[in-house]
């Protein structure tokens, strides 16, 4: 079983490049929605990030719509997590509760066993994700922003803004990230999935951010190394063999 016991991780190094400018919005607390430019998020240093939970959110909600294409029911499983309220363990959470009373270890070995091919690699509310992706940290020193003009409507949220003209601030194409993400105990079908998540990230088919309806957010994983580790070679990829 994969539960406890380390069987394998795999860690994917690279860069992610901004094909297209990038508007990854500040935290909505405390932007006032009046005020002229809408600022892209930013860290201490006034550097822009893409948040891992970001990308992880766009993966997911990209997985789950491929795999709930007709053409592969039956062979693939996937809730509807960014859409519906519930992840595809709920109705059954009660249930399992009751029938291994305080069996933890049955508990959680039956949450996973029932959770959908999705869940199994990003979790839900029962379970954790095997899967981690690092805050994505821009690669330089400093960066000169551009500004777009808005229009009064944001299409890709509906947010209507007061003011029929706006500016929002851009990460130029051309900007660099650090890219780092960590994968646990994959079996075969969430080695798959992981391999996808890859493929859609090198052809630059994931977008991050808003205005994607105008074009803005096209990222590319480019210069990626993939470390395996398992069983066979722990002893030696820590040096410790
Ligand atoms: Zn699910």
């Amino acid at each position: 079983m994969l539960f406890d016991v380390f069987e394998n991780r795999i860690i994917v190094r690279g860069k992610i490049i901004a094909s297209k400018p990038l508007h990854i919005g500040a935290s909505d607390n405390g932007i006032d929605p009046v005020q002229v430019d809408l600022p892209v998020l930013k860290d201490r240093d006034r550097r822009p990030l893409i948040p891992g939970s970001s990308l992880k959110g766009v993966l997911r909600s990209r997985l789950e719509a491929i795999l709930r294409n007709p053409a592969l029911k039956g062979s693939w499983s996937s809730c509807n997590v960014i859409n519906d309220d519930e992840s595809c363990i709920e109705k059954y959470i009660d249930d399992i509760k009751e029938r291994n009373k305080d069996n933890y270890r049955a508990i959680a070995e039956e949450i996973y066993q029932k959770s959908c091919d999705v869940c199994k690699l990003f979790g839900n509310k029962q379970m954790s994700s095997r899967l981690q992706i690092k805050d994505m940290m821009y690669i330089g020193e400093r960066l000169e922003y551009e500004r777009r003009d808005g229009v009064g409507i944001d299409r890709d949220s509906g947010t209507a803004y007061p003011r029929a003209k706006y500016n929002f601030e851009i990460v130029p194409a051309g900007a660099l990230f650090d890219f780092y993400m960590v994968a646990e105990n994959l079996e075969e079908k969430q080695r798959k999935l992981l391999n996808l998540m890859l493929k859609l990230l090198r052809d630059g088919e994931i977008s991050v951010g808003g205005y994607a309806s105008r074009g803005l957010g096209q990222i590319k994983l480019i210069d990626e190394k993939i470390d395996e580790i398992d069983k066979n070679n722990i002893a030696s990829y820590y040096g410790l063999g």
